[in-house]
């Protein structure tokens, strides 16, 4: 919202009151002066009237989990854990997910109470790419590069999937790239040469990777330059 129909919201400010008391420099926004009515305020800001609290701001907050097996990304369901579950948190019905794995599906899942961050976080158009280690059943065939990186038609959404990277590890192992998150994705890309997908695991998203030292069912807060990576 922007900062002038903030103070114009306030049961004693008027839009006129607003336009001026932001003009005259009595309004602080987190600690400093802002003069620009169209600034953006949000749940998060600390904002000041001549020193007296309007808005206290309450915390944004963004963690890694190292999702475990057999648990859903959801924040609630009434036969599997959730990933909220995990997390000994505060207030944990404020947060949600950015971006969702398959109940078998393992690694990285971005919690956080900041709806902006993870919509840019997972919006298609922008484009973060996410990275997954996969395991099959068969063995992956140097054909599936080039299948991969042109795309594959997925009838159902009627849609060819974006250019993907694949690189092949071992012979039923491969790391894959994916720039957008349609419905079992991975699976469905090798399910195109009837390969099952034992194993699925990812690694990053954008320019967020999995801390190592995160056993399943771990998580830690991402840190400030982690938040700000992606922006
Ligand atoms: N693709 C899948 O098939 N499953 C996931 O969990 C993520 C990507």
């Amino acid at each position: 919202m922007r900062l002038d129909r903030f103070l114009s919201n306030q049961p004693s400010l008027n839009r006129q009151d607003a336009r001026l008391l932001i003009a005259a420099g009595r309004v602080r926004v987190d600690g400093r002066i802002v003069r620009d009515g169209v600034f953006e305020v949000r749940e998060f800001s600390r904002i000041e009237l001549d020193g007296e609290l309007l808005q206290a701001g309450k915390p944004a907050r963004y963690f890694m989990l190292h999702k475990p097996a057999g648990v859903v990304s959801a924040t609630c369901h009434d036969q599997h854990p959730t990933a909220l579950d995990l997390l000994d948190e505060p207030d944990r019905h404020e947060l949600h997910l950015a971006g969702r794995l398959d109940l078998t599906t393992t690694g990285l899942l971005l919690i956080t109470n900041d709806g902006l961050w993870s919509r840019r976080i997972t919006q298609p158009g922008l484009k973060q790419p996410k990275v997954y280690y996969v395991e099959t059943a068969e063995p992956i065939g140097e054909e599936y590069i080039e299948t991969f990186a042109r795309g594959i038609y997925f009838a159902y959404e009627e849609l060819t999937t974006l250019p993907a990277h694949l690189q092949i590890i071992g012979s039923h192992s491969a790391r894959l790239t994916l720039h957008e998150g349609r419905y079992h994705q991975v699976k469905r890309m090798f399910g195109h040469f009837r390969n099952r997908v034992l194993r699925l695991h990812r690694e990053s998203v954008g320019p967020l990777h999995l801390e190592h030292e995160l056993a399943p069912g771990q998580y830690r807060p991402l840190t400030p330059a982690e938040i700000n990576l992606t922006e």
